[in-house]
Order: structure tokens, then C-alpha cells, then sequence
């Protein structure tokens, strides 16, 4: 077994290092990713761990000294060489050893960190590890930064959504004694309003890139080695950049149904959002969440809307008292709600696309327009991860540790590309995990929950343990409900439907999960998620003061119900 010598690896443009703190005595045994010396530049502190587990047979530096890339740290005799790479990544998926950047050797490069994807999870990695005093470069293939999130998802959606709520709301006003004339719809000011809130929102993406000094290239990435990538970049040209660390947010791209025919009217979200025309009939496919916005949009604005989910019900994963409730808000933009039913086939013809589905007792519809909802898939496409000896899961994901670390250990993997639940918030804390881990600094994705929402008319929030979650249990949870017919604030704004419903768990009494339907859940699910990773219970959410008349009162009054001092409502 050959000992492992361990150099100040090359960090981009840093040639000198100080020793800040030798962890390890000669002779000491050293686990893999122990630190082995803390060193501080004049832009980061950097742990620099152990290759290998061992023993550390001689140290080469002292704390104060000063170093260089290659300078010896320390050599370490490894236990085994099957240990050199163990970690909570399957040996099974590690790379071969030869394609392993060697930390002992000084090879250049031009980059601390190369970010391939400018979505959330890619951008914030990169201002992250430029904020930390990295040298970043971040690679995207379209021109505009911001990934799905900004350019065709999040955003514009929730700006469309937005004037759907505001038009529906202008109309419920007719029921309360104010009427406005019937609205009418100027297609091409509507996507101006859209594309001028995407373009607000990545334009200052790049002002920011450039205040942190990100160097910014648009082209499509490749791996061609372990520590290279080739980018075809959009000017026709192909640049080399070394890195001596890569995060992949390569992000997600929709599942596209095999059977259904290459036709412009059959389109996905991307092609939903460009808001080509107005149908009469259409058709969306998936009663997810991305599926009930569009149809919640479409309908809006005029489209009557049949849904076809091949699930039991609409939301999977939501509790289905809130989906009742959904439902019967919603029923005036369906013709047809189909669950348990598939698309079997589809034909485009001169007069729409015809559809037929896989019950007998369904009859087939025609439509001017067919959304495919029907999931999204993790794109690594042409990255070339082989390169970095990296198999995908099945599914398309990539495998990380709680450092967002791939098998291959120099190179991280955050957002979509690391599979459900496919949101942005994910990816942007998992970002910010990878670049402090790549910084040295202690980082982990631990968080206890992640809020899902849907932004439709209600919207639907929830977090954590559901009543329909298999951890749910009544002998080891209870729930409390707080029905908005007794919340002021939601009577006086026509919102009396509303709930909001918290889990606790019985032994500890803390809160484990949350769900809120009404307007603005979207807003309020966070005060439960704060009280979820603070370990609160129904004392402390009930006696904070939360403010009057608020839909967010409404979390404290559920919280009140669990502990049965709610005044709001009959006594139990
Ligand atoms: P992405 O945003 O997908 O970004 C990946 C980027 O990598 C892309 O810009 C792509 O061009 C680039 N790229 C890929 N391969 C290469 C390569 N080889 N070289 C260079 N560049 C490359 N999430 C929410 O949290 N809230 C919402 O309300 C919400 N609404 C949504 C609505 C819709 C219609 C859709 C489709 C999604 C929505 N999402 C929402 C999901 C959200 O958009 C994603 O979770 C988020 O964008 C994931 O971020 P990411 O950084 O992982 O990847």
C-alpha cells in the first residue's frame, strides 16, 4: 500500500496559505474527510481534509506557517485502498480511481468553482462561493440567467396566476354590490407584463453575477475530464476551463409523454407560459400542482379546462379535506375532472388534437390545446458525467451526501438534479450548502421540512407530516383544525372556506406539520415551518401574539384549538 502524501491543494488564483491549525499528531489515526489542517488565505479559511483513512505517519507544517500549492502537509499511511473514497456514497457509484483528482498534485486551475446551471440552486452556489472569496465561474446555456425557476416556471407563472386571482376577485366583487364590465383580454400586453417581470428579475441576476465578479459564460457544459470542462458557448466558440471544484444544477426538464404526436397545439409548461392563444377546449394532463396552475390560468382567461390525472385524486401528497374544498372552489373551470384515467392515444387532426382515454365509459375530446403535466425529470444530458466516473440513479438524479458532495468527491450536485421535491427553495439552500462545504466551511442539507405550495385560487400550503403521510398515525399524532368561517379577517374578505390544520406529535408535543387553504397560504406556511425546526409546540405557537384580524391569526387560534383555549370557537 502506497502512503498518501497531502499537498496545499491548487485553490485558483491563492499562492499563499498560512496554517492556521494542525488537527492531527504523528501517529494519530485519521478518518476520510477528517481534517487533517485548517489554512486560512486572504479570501477564505479552507479545511482541508484527509483523502484517505489512515495513519498520519509524518506532518510537514507547523500552525503559522506559511504554504503554497504543493507545499507537504502530511503523509498518511492508508488502512485500506478500498477506504480512500468511503463515504455515505455506495462504493458501487464511486468513480474509477484514476478518474479522482489527485490532491497531491498541483495541477492548474483556472477556477476554484465551476457552476454548470444559473437556476436557483446555480446561481446562489455561485454568488454563495463568491461571497466566501472563491473564484467562480458560472456556465449556462441560455442567455438569460435564472434557470426553469425565472424564465419559464416560478415566476412567470405566479405572474399570470396573479392576474387570474385579480380578474376572479373583480367578479366575486358583483356578489358584494360592485361590477365592472366584462373583461377583456389583450393577449400581447399580457405577455409584455409577464416577460417584463422575468426580464426585472434575470437581468438583476447578471448585475449581481457581475458585482460579486462571477464570470459569467453562456454555453452548453461538458465534462472531458474530472477536472475540465469543454463549453460550446453561444458564440460559436469552445473554451476549456479547469476547476478544481464543479457543482452540477443542471435542473430538471418535463417528462413528454411517447404516444402523444410532435404537434405545436400538444405543448408542456415552457409552452403554456409563451400563452400562444387563448383556447376554447383544452386539455391538461396531471393534477399536480404545476397542472391545477395553468388550468387555473387558461381557464382564467377564458378556456374551458377538462383535467385528466391518472392518480386517485387531484394533489397527491395533500390531505383531502383541503382538496374537497379545492375542488368545490374550482369546479367552474372543469367541464371534466377525470382521476384514475389515463391518455391512451392522440391524434392530431385539422380540427384539434383528439384524445382518447383508456376508460370505456369516457368518451375521447378534442381540443385546441393539450398541456403535458406529467412530472419533470432530472437533465444531465449532455454533461458528460461519466467522465467524472458518475452513474445517475434510474430516475435520472444524482446521489449526494448531506454536503451536497457527489460520489466524486470534488464535484457537488444541488436543486432539481438531485431529484423530488423538485422546488426552488430546495435547490437555492442546497446551493448555499455546496458552496460553504467547498469554502470549508461546516455546511449540511439537514433541514427538517420542505413547504410545498400550490399558488392556484385558493392556494394550498403544506409541510411536514400530513394527515394522509404514512408517518401519520392518530395514536401517535393529534390534529387541530381552525375553520376560517370563524376568522374575522377571513368572513370580511370572502375567504370563510378557508383552514388551517396543525399536527403535533403526541410524546413531545411538538408541531410535526402543517397545511393551510385560503388566500396567502403560500405566505403563512412559513411561520409553521420556523415552528417546526424550532422544535415548538401548541404553547408556544398559541401564545404568540400573532396580530388582528390576520389570516395568520389563524395558526395561532389552531394552535389554541390543540390545547383547548380557543375562545374563537364553541367550547369542545
Ligand atoms: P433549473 O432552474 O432547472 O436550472 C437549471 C439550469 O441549468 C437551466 O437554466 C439550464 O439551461 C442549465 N443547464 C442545464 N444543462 C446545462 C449544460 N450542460 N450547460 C449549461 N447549462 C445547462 N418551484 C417552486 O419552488 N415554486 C414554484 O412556484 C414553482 N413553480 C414552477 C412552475 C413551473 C411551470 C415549473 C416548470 C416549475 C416550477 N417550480 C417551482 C420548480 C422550480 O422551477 C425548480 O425547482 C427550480 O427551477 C430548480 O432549480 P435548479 O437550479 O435545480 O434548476
Amino acid at each position: 500500500m502506497t502512503n498518501r502524501t497531502v499537498v496545499i491543494p491548487d485553490i485558483g488564483d491563492v499562492s499563499d496559505a498560512r496554517v492556521l491549525e494542525v488537527c492531527v499528531r504523528e501517529g494519530d489515526r485519521i478518518a476520510l474527510d477528517d481534517t487533517l489542517v485548517i489554512l486560512e488565505t486572504d479570501k477564505a479559511t479552507l479545511d482541508i481534509p484527509s483523502p484517505v483513512s489512515g495513519v498520519v505517519i509524518s506532518i510537514g507544517i507547523r500552525a503559522g506557517d506559511a504554504g503554497s500549492p504543493g507545499t507537504v502537509l502530511a503523509v498518511i499511511e492508508p488502512d485500506d485502498a478500498a477506504q480512500d473514497l468511503r463515504s455515505i456514497i455506495p462504493l458501487s457509484s464511486l468513480p474509477a480511481a484514476d478518474q479522482v483528482p489527485n490532491q497531491t498534485s498541483a495541477s492548474a486551475s483556472a477556477f476554484d468553482l465551476a457552476v454548470i446551471g444559473a437556476g436557483p440552486g446555480g446561481y446562489s452556489a455561485a454568488f454563495r462561493a463568491a461571497d466566501l472569496g472563491l473564484k467562480v465561474m458560472l456556465i449556462e446555456r441560455h442567455e438569460a440567467l435564472g434557470g426553469v425557476c425565472l424564465n419559464v416556471g416560478c415566476i412567470p407563472s405566479k405572474a399570470l396566476l396573479h392576474v387570474a386571482a385579480v380578474r376572479e376577485e373583480a367578479e366575486r366583487l358583483a356578489s358584494l354590490g360592485v361590477t365592472f364590465s366584462s373583461p377583456m383580454v389583450d393577449l400581447e400586453r399580457l405577455r409584455s407584463f409577464r416577460s417584463g417581470v422575468v426580464g426585472r428579475l434575470t437581468s438583476g441576476l447578471a448585475s449581481m453575477a457581475r458585482t460579486r465578479r462571477v464570470e459569467v459564460i453562456r454555453g452548453v457544459a461538458r465534462f472531458s475530464s474530472a477536472n475540465r470542462l469543454e463549453v460550446a458557448e453561444r458564440s460559436g466558440e469552445t473554451r476549456t476551463i479547469a476547476f478544481a471544484h464543479a457543482v452540477i444544477a443542471t435542473g430538471s426538464a418535463p417528462v413528454r409523454l411517447p404516444f402523444l404526436p410532435d404537434d405545436p397545439r400538444i405543448v408542456t409548461s415552457t409552452g403554456a407560459l409563451a400563452l400562444p392563444f387563448i383556447p376554447t377546449r383544452m386539455l391538461v394532463i396531471g393534477g399536480g400542482v404545476i397542472g391545477l396552475e395553468m388550468a387555473t390560468i387558461y381557464s382564467s382567461l377564458g378556456a374551458r379546462v377538462d383535467l385528466v390525472e391518472v392518480g386517485e385524486g387531484l394533489l397527491a401528497g395533500v390531505d383531502r379535506d383541503l382538496v374537497r374544498i379545492w375542488m368545490k372552489r374550482n369546479a367552474h373551470r372543469f367541464d371534466r375532472i377525470l382521476t384514475r384515467t389515463a391518455v391512451s392515444a392522440a391524434t392530431a387532426t385539422s380540427e384539434g388534437v383528439r384524445v382518447v382515454f383508456d376508460r370505456q365509459d369516457v368518451e375521447a375530446g378534442l381540443y385546441d390545446l393539450v398541456l403535458q403535466a406529467a412530472g419533470r425529470r432530472a437533465d444531465t444530458g449532455p454533461l458528460n458525467i461519466a467522465a467524472l466516473g458518475l452513474n445517475p440513479r434510474q430516475d435520472g438524479t444524482l446521489e449526494t451526501d448531506l454536503s451536497m458532495r457527489t460520489a466524486a468527491r470534488h464535484v457537488f450536485a444541488v436543486g432539481d438534479v438531485t431529484g423530488a421535491p423538485m422546488l426552488a427553495h430546495r435547490a437555492v439552500h442546497q446551493g448555499h450548502v455546496a458552496a460553504e462545504t467547498i469554502a470549508g466551511l461546516k455546511a449540511g442539507f439537514d433541514a427538517s421540512v420542505i413547504p410545498s405550495v400550490a399558488y392556484t385560487d385558493p392556494e394550498i400550503a403544506w409541510v411536514g407530516v400530513t394527515e394522509s403521510a404514512p408517518a401519520f398515525s392518530e395514536t401517535t399524532h393529534t390534529v387541530a383544525r381552525f375553520p376560517w368561517a370563524a376568522s374575522g379577517r377571513a368572513i370580511a374578505n370572502g375567504a370563510d372556506y378557508g383552514l388551517t390544520k396543525l399536527i403535533f406529535e403526541r410524546t413531545s408535543g411538538r408541531i410535526v406539520g402543517g397545511a393551510i387553504i385560503g388566500p396567502s397560504a403560500g405566505d403563512m406556511i412559513g411561520e409553521i415551518c420556523l415552528a417546526i425546526e424550532m422544535g415548538a409546540d401548541a404553547v408556544d405557537i398559541g401564545r404568540t401574539i400573532h396580530p388582528h384580524p390576520t389570516l395568520g391569526e389563524t395558526i395561532g387560534l389552531a394552535a389554541e384549538i390543540s390545547l383547548g383555549v380557543c375562545t374563537d370557537m364553541p367550547p369542545a
